[in-house]
This record gives C-alpha cells, structure tokens and sequence, in this order.
C-alpha cells in the first residue's frame, strides 16, 4: 500500500499527498501502480491543480491499484483552477477507475470537484468512483462544481456515485457538450436539484439500505459477474468499493442471499382433510406453498362424553410447521327411542339404543293379580301377577275349586286333595295362603301375603274355607305385608301362634296392630317380627295378655317407644 499521512502545503501549482505533477516527459519512472491500495489522509492546500492524491497526473499509463483503490480522506484546499479529492487536474490517456474520495474539497476558483478537479483527458472514461466529502467553494471567481467532477471532456462516467448538492460533473453553459460519450449508472442525492441525463436521483434511503450499492454494479441481465461495490447495510451509510456484498431480493436490499419471507399462513380445507401452507417473500413475492392430506384420530362421541377428531399435517418445507387442528363433537345423549323394555324377575328397564350398556328408566316390577281363569265349585282356576309397566309375568298359581257353601255341619269332604305346600287364593279375601296341614280332620294354612300392596286394611282371619273344609290359619309368612305402603291397619286372628321376620317392615303408614290371638310366644316370633314398627303404630292386645304380652314384645325387639294397649 502506498500512503501519506503527512500535511503538504505548497502555494504553488500541482500539488499533491503522494505526487505533484506525474508526466513521462519529466520522469519515466513516476507512474503510480501500487499493490494493495493507494491512501491519502493527510491535508493537502496549494494553489492550482491540487489533490488528495495527485496535483496533476498526465502520466500515459493509469493509475491503478491492482487489488486496492486510489483513495483520499484528508481535507484538500485549492485556491486556484482544477482542484479535486483525488486528483486536481487528470491529462492523462488512460482511463481511471476506483476513485474515491471522503476528505472535504474547498476551492475559490474554477473547476472544482468531489474527485478529479478537471478531466482534460478527451479519449478517456472514468468509473466505479465516489465522493461522499464536502465541495465548498467561495469567491466571485469559483464556477463549474461538480460532485464527481468540476469539468470532463472524457467519453464516458459510469458506475459513480456522489452525495453532495451539486451535478455529477460541473461543466458550465459553454462546456456542456465537451463530454463526448455520455454518463450513464450513476447516481446522486435528492438535494441535487440538477442532475445530469444518466445521473439518477436516489433517496437517502436508497443509500443506505444497499440499493445504490447494488444497483452500481448494474442490475438484471447487464449486472456485472465480477463486482466492485457492497457495502455491510446497518454499518456503512452509502456504497463502498470492494464492500460486502449486496444481495437483491425484489425490493430488498440483504447481505445475505434469498428470500425474505412472512410467517406462513395454514388454511385448512372445509372438510379439514387437508392443509396448505403458503409463504410469500416480502422482497419479491415469490410463493412457496405446500398442501398435505391430513392424518387424523378420533375419539367417538359417547351418550355422555364428547367426541373428539384431531387432524395432523406434517409438510416437506422444513420452513413449514406441524399444524393440528382438534373438532369437539358432543355427547350423543342416551336414546330409548321406542325401545321395547328388558326385564328380569325383580325389575324392568329399557337399554339405550347406543350400545352404552346403561339401564334406563330402571325401577322394581308393579305387580298386578290377573285372573285367567276363574275356579268354579268343581274345576280349579288359575291367576298370575304380572307387571303393570313392562307385563313380566310370574307363574301362574292355582286357585282352588270354590265348592259348596257349607250350610250344615257335615264333615268336610274327603275328596280335598290339596297337598302341604301347596299355595292358593282363598276366594274370600283374595290372600295367598300355603297348605301347611291337611290330614284327616286337621286344616291349616299360613297366611302368604295379601291380594295386592294397595289395600289399607288387612285381616287374617281365623280361618278360611277351601273346597267346603274349614283351614285354621295358624301363622304368617315371613314379609307376608312387607312395603304394603298404603296400609294402615292389621288385624290378626285368633288362631295365629306364629308370626315371620320382617312381616311388617317398610309398612310406613302403619297406625293399628290388633292382635286377637293369645297363642304368641317367644319361640312362634322372630327377633325380626316387629322390625320397622315406629311409634306411630298402636299394638292393641287381649286384656289379659296386656302385662305378658308387653314383655314378650319387648323382649322380641319391639320399641317400648311403642304404645302396647289392651282393646
Ligand atoms: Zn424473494
Ligand atoms: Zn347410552
Ligand atoms: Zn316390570
């Protein structure tokens, strides 16, 4: 690299930091080719022809750096005709290339410019130069400014660039068509009101975001393949030569090469069996877009859960993410929809048509005695109890032959062959009473259970009449009036000495037991005879038993909250 730091001032014509007048007529050996760049930041002030880096080159081989640039930075002040950043007057034959200028240029006489004072060099072009330094010139005499160039009477200026408020070159009225080719890719700052046809006004912006930067290096199919301009967007406020590289995507402008683009946007289809995913590149809305069937899982909907379906797309562009998208259904509630019922012995329900296995509208049979035939004095008749809801039927029983009304006091008949066991409706009360002795001239029943649990009102009688013979009833089944909810008194006969567990339980309307019979010990009554009787029940007994009787109960697991009163 060749460099001078140090200040020159001469007052004198042909000033320069590293030479003053290079010509091969008077020394064959001042020709400035330096590797690695050639920099001036020292201030240069002399008279005419002064620049930063030579006050007059008239040398017939460029001046070039072969891997650098011709660069100045210090301040360099003429006072004088042809003063410029880089060189103050170019006489030359050769064509110059990679200028640039970043040092203040003042002047107060003709010809004054951002890199080359005046460019006298009539065969010759000049690119790939900049000058972002200050052009100020004062006095009466100053005339012709230009931002690259105070005068040019070469062929051609492509590729500049400059940033003060003066044209690129500032060739006056009478010299206006001294520039024999023509400028072209170049470019200025709005504040120069003037350009010249070629000179393109850019923004600020345009500066610094790396627009310029690019297109100086010309863009489309006329963009060179080796290039000379970049600049690091963010760093460096305006193009720089051999800065980093510029690429274009549409309308920006990124050190890096590609696309910009958004966010993707994910549409999925109505039927939601398939994604696209779309991106568009802000730069130069260039699309990617992808569409995907979906997979799915599905979590049927129950009678009493939701359902659920959620769909998964998986994209090929690893730039596209899994999308997922879930569909709540609601629960199917159950549906008995003239459904028939199901039962088994103790209850009926009707089973939801949606194969939940629940139990609807579950409740205990309601039965019913249905006669299906009625008994006559010779032929037996038969009835079951069948449910009022869902018509379950139990098997049917027998109702004995009614015989003859007994009116003397003839021996029963010997033709009685009901057997021990054996359960029958006596026609009078419609109870249910089970043969428990029938042999010779001994009858007796044991009360089973009334005609229906709607009755108020029961008696166990004393006995009852069965095909004309006379059965004593000795005892009560066990739950013989069990939940009989509606009733409310029971009288049992005289020739009851045994009484079942539980017969009275969940009788919640009970108010009255008279009990008739003297016979009750004990061992005929169970620890549970008695369950469920509250106090709002009255137990009314013979009166001579009423002191035993109070025991016996007592004893038999009957509150004593229970009034035992005699009748
Ligand atoms: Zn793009
Ligand atoms: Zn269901
Ligand atoms: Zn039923």
């Amino acid at each position: 690299m060749l460099q001078n730091k140090g200040e020159v001032t001469a007052a004198i014509t042909s000033v320069g930091g590293i030479g003053g007048h290079m010509t091969s007529s008077d020394n064959s050996n001042c020709q400035i080719q330096a590797a690695k760049g050639v920099i001036n930041t020292g201030r240069i002030i002399g008279k005419n022809s002064v620049g930063g880096v030579v006050g007059e080159y008239a040398y017939s081989a460029p001046m070039t750096s072969t891997d650098g640039f011709i660069l100045n930075k210090g301040a360099v002040e003429g006072n004088g005709d042809n003063v410029g950043g880089v060189i103050g007057r170019m006489g030359s034959n050769s064509d110059g290339s990679k200028y640039g200028n970043m040092g203040d240029v003042t002047n107060t006489g003709k010809y004054t410019g951002g890199v080359i004072g005046s460019w006298d060099s009539n065969k010759t072009s000049l690119e790939n130069a900049f000058n972002t330094g200050n052009v100020v010139v004062t006095g009466e005499d100053a005339a012709d400014v230009g931002g690259i160039a105070g005068r040019f009477t070469g062929v051609n200026i492509k590729n500049c660039y400059h940033t003060t408020e003066y044209p690129l070159i500032g060739n006056g009225e009478a010299e206006k068509d001294e520039i024999t080719g023509k400028i072209s890719n170049c470019y200025c700052m709005e504040k120069n009101t003037l350009p010249w046809d070629g000179e393109i006004t850019k923004t600020t912006k345009a500066f610094t975001d790396g627009e310029v930067a690019y297109l100086l290096d010309g863009s489309g199919d006329s963009r060179r393949a080796e290039l000379f301009w970049g600049q690091k967007i963010g760093t460096d406020q305006t193009p720089v030569l051999g800065g980093m590289t510029v690429y274009q995507d549409g309308s920006i402008y990124s050190n890096a090469d590609g696309h910009h683009y958004g966010a993707p946007q994910y549409t999925w289809s109505e039927s939601n069996m398939s994604c696209t995913a779309r991106r568009i590149c802000e730069g130069c809305e260039n699309e990617e877009s992808e569409t995907v069937t979906a997979s799915y899982t599905e979590e049927k909907a129950g009678c009493e859960t939701n359902g659920k379906k959620e769909y998964k797309v998986e994209f090929k562009n690893p730039s596209f993410e899994v999308q997922t998208k879930t569909i709540m259904t609601d629960s199917l509630g159950h549906d008995v929809t003239d459904a028939v019922w199901s039962k088994d012995e103790k209850a009926h329900w009707k089973d939801c048509k949606n194969g939940c296995g629940k139990k609807l509208e579950q409740a205990e049979h309601t039965f019913q005695t249905i006669i299906d035939r009625q008994a006559t004095e010779s032929t037996e008749g038969s009835s079951h109890e069948e449910c009022s809801v869902c018509g379950y039927q139990k098997a049917a029983v027998v109702i004995p032959v009614t015989g003859k009304e007994e009116t003397t006091n003839e021996q029963p008949s010997n033709t009685n062959t009901l057997t021990v066991g054996q359960v029958v409706v006596n026609k009078a009360d419609g109870s249910f009473y089970t043969i428990k002795k029938n042999a010779g001239k001994v009858h007796e029943v044991e009360y089973k259970a009334p005609k229906n649990k709607k009755q108020t009102k029961i008696a166990v009688p004393d006995s009852i009449k069965i095909n004309g013979a006379t059965y004593k009833v000795t005892s009560i089944a066990k739950s013989a009036f069990k939940n009989n909810k509606k009733l409310k008194t029971v009288t049992i006969g005289k020739n009851v000495s045994k009484i079942g567990k539980n017969v009275f339980s969940g009788c919640k309307k009970l108010k009255t037991i008279t009990i008739k019979s003297t016979k009750l010990k004990a061992k005929t009554l169970s620890k549970s005879t008695f369950k469920g009787i509250t106090k709002a029940t009255t137990v009314k007994v013979p009166k001579k038993k009423l002191s035993a009787y109070k025991k016996l109960f007592k004893s038999r697991g009957l509150s004593s909250k229970v009034k035992v009163k005699a009748y």
